[in-house]
Formats: structure tokens, sequence, C-alpha cells
């Protein structure tokens, strides 16, 4: 009996969670901030690979503003 209720909660647990996620990811971000583009022109190197990209606009909230490349942020190339 102990089993079945262990069951149950490890169950109700489960789709507690997976129901968290659905909704997570079926809410959409929120809306930009024309206010928060900025205007840049910024260059990054990617230090695994090489690669280099020229950012036009960037957003002045983000928590980064440095792209992923290869699973890291680049690093702003010295101007
Ligand atoms: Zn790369």
């Amino acid at each position: 009996m102990v089993r079945v209720l262990i069951a149950i909660a490890i169950g109700y647990g489960i789709w507690r969670v997976s129901f968290g996620m659905i909704k997570m990811l079926a809410t959409p971000p929120p809306e930009i901030d024309p206010d928060d583009i900025i205007e840049t022109d910024q260059e990054y190197w990617c230090t695994v690979c090489g690669t280099g990209v020229t950012m036009t606009i960037a957003n002045a909230t983000a928590e980064s503003k440095a792209p992923r490349h290869c699973r890291e942020p680049m690093v702003p190339a010295p101007s």
C-alpha cells in the first residue's frame, strides 16, 4: 500500500513538473521595447573557432550583450 502511495506521489510530481515546463514554453517572451534597442558597431570573436561577427543593433537591457557561438559567449574585438 505504501508503494502505491509513493508511486502516486512520484507520478503527481512528474505531472506537475512537465505541466510547468509546457506552460513556460507556451508563454511568449515579453514584447521588445523600442527604447531598449541601441545601434552599435561592435565586432565579436568566437574564441573556439575564430568566427567574427559585427553587431549593428543591440538591446541595452540584455544581460549579456555578447552573442554566443560554439555554445560560448563571444569576446568583443579590440577596436
Ligand atoms: Zn565558434
